[in-house]
């Protein structure tokens, strides 16, 4: 059984959560012209990375409030926890957010393919 640090009422026992799935994804605007593969592609598609994920997550027996969580599929071990409408600011957090190719637009990926996988240090 896992404690999740809720922001707003502490540590509560898991059962009083639910994960609303990964986090950051970018959306559609109406303005961009997008197919319905691409559509599709951000509607369904979801990572499941071995390591660490970045999660919205809902104390629904609680404040009912959302936040974001930076956990480690592996270990389940949450290893930051923060507000919605911000980004994590531990190493892993960052490494996760930018190392995903969820955080652009259909639209913005295909303008702008991306190079070689690996990063540089
Ligand atoms: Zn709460």
């Amino acid at each position: 059984m896992l404690l999740i640090d809720c922001p707003h009422c502490g540590p509560r026992d898991e059962t009083e959560f639910s994960c609303g799935g990964e986090a950051h994804i970018a959306r559609p605007l109406a303005e961009n012209s997008i197919t319905d593969a691409e559509f599709a592609e951000y509607l369904f598609w979801r990572d499941n990375p071995k390591g660490v994920f970045l999660e919205r997550w809902c104390h629904d027996a609680g404040c009912r409030r959302w936040f974001n969580a930076a956990r480690d599929t592996v270990s389940h071990a949450f290893l930051e926890i923060y507000p919605m409408g911000s980004l994590p600011k531990t190493d892993a957090g960052k490494a996760a957010y930018a190392g995903s190719w969820r955080r652009k637009t259909a639209s913005e990926a295909a303008a702008k393919p991306s190079s070689a996988k690996g990063g540089k240090a």
